[in-house]
């Protein structure tokens, strides 16, 4: 990007390994939002020669989305983020709602909360199971939810599997898929044809945060959950994000483009720094193994260590990573995931979530390493003595 932002991770010389939470902006999509930050600041739904510059550029940033997603540019609608996403498919469809188990929570909670939800169990692996998916389908189920990568651990979804038991099982059902994790991971045109809906989110892929995307296929009839000026043909008003939506579009194309050398890359520093992990202390368990889940996800759970504690070590060396453990009531619970999987409670206690994406580097992953390791043996010993 050239300079160095003040406050950012290159002039901290941070090693960031939470791209699950959110990824660096990609310097391409930076660019193609400054003019509609600036000069072209338009409203896309005006009817003057300015207003259709903004327009020009919507559009065609929903051919590119489209392109991208697999499905057709009018089957793309932009909205806030993926919780908006989400809730839009969740809220806006009659019947019965169904998810699996380890949903993140926007999708999980709108479920819970319609009084008709039907959560359904995962595999060891987070894979939601099939059987128990069979056994909550039925003619009253109007919407599936099941994520194509899971959040926390990284489990791809064999979404050709799901569709197949939702197709037989609630055949009037919409079937949805929070890919928000997915795009810097799978080719989104081969999970378009399974699935009805897919929610997306800019900041996940080095876009943005503020803007994300609902496709919906152009005969499924999801209700609007923002009504007003009619924007995205009814089906979420509001004024356009014109620099968001831009933005969004050149991340996504950048993502998709990159995406095949980018496996391979970051697969290996993966698989790197979980080695260095399990080669250097005892008690390191892969949660998710490899071939399950995608190649950014480093998810590990620590035997004798409480990952508060290592996270505080990691922090204080300048390594961000995640643990997406809740404090319930003043007594770390382990994360809703990890329980869906049955993951031990105390080993779930040491879960590490390092997530890795485009700008991470050979030398981020020895450091991170190196400092897992450190902080692990200084946790140990510290127990051991107490
Ligand atoms: N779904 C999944 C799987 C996510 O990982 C996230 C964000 O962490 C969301 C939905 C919510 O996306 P947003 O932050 O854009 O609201």
């Amino acid at each position: 990007m050239g300079a160095t932002l003040v406050g950012s991770v290159e002039e901290m010389s941070l090693v960031y390994l939470d791209h699950a939470a959110s990824t660096p902006m990609r310097p391409t999509a930076v660019e193609a939002m400054l003019p509609y930050l600036s000069e072209q600041f338009a409203n896309p739904s005006g009817s003057h020669r300015f207003a259709r510059a903004s327009r020009r550029a919507i559009d065609e940033a929903r051919d590119q989305v489209a392109e991208v997603l697999g499905v057709a540019p009018g089957e793309v609608v932009f909205t806030s983020c993926g919780t908006e996403s989400d809730n839009t498919v969740l809220a806006g469809v009659g019947g019965a709602a169904v998810c699996s188990a380890a949903e993140h929570h926007a999708v999980l909670h709108p479920v819970e909360h319609r009084g008709d939800g039907r959560i359904v169990a995962t595999d060891a692996a987070g894979h939601v199971d099939l059987d128990r998916l069979a056994e909550a389908c039925d003619d009253s189920v109007g919407v599936v939810s099941v994520m194509a990568v899971n959040n926390e651990v990284g489990t791809v979804t064999d979404l050709a599997a799901v569709a197949a038991v939702v197709r037989e099982h609630a055949p009037r059902a919409v079937l949805h898929t929070d890919a928000v994790q997915a795009p810097c991971w799978l080719d989104l045109r081969s999970v378009a044809p399974l699935v009805d809906a897919m929610s997306f989110s800019a900041h996940k892929f080095g876009g943005p945060k503020g803007v994300g995307v609902l496709t919906v296929r152009r005969d499924v009839d999801v209700a609007p959950l923002i009504v007003g000026g009619g924007q995205e043909r009814e089906r979420r008003s509001g004024t356009h994000n014109v620099a968001g939506i831009t933005a969004l579009a050149a991340a996504l194309v950048e993502t998709d483009r990159e995406r095949p050398a980018e496996l391979v890359r970051i697969g290996a520093l993966r698989d790197r720094l979980v080695d260095r992990l399990t080669g250097a202390l005892d008690g390191v368990v892969e949660t998710v193994p490899r071939e399950r889940k995608v190649a950014g996800s480093a998810h590990v759970c620590i035997a004798g260590v409480e990952n508060e504690a290592l996270l505080f070590l990691l922090d204080e060396a300048d390594v961000c990573a995640s643990a997406a453990s809740a404090c319930a009531s003043g007594a770390m619970e382990p994360s809703h995931v990890l329980a869906a999987m049955g993951v031990d409670r105390e080993l779930a206690l040491g879960a590490l979530r390092m997530t890795l994406g485009h700008t991470t580097t050979a030398a981020d992953v020895d450091r991170a390493a190196e400092v897992v390791v450190d902080a692990v043996e200084h946790l140990r010993a510290r127990g051991a003595a107490s």
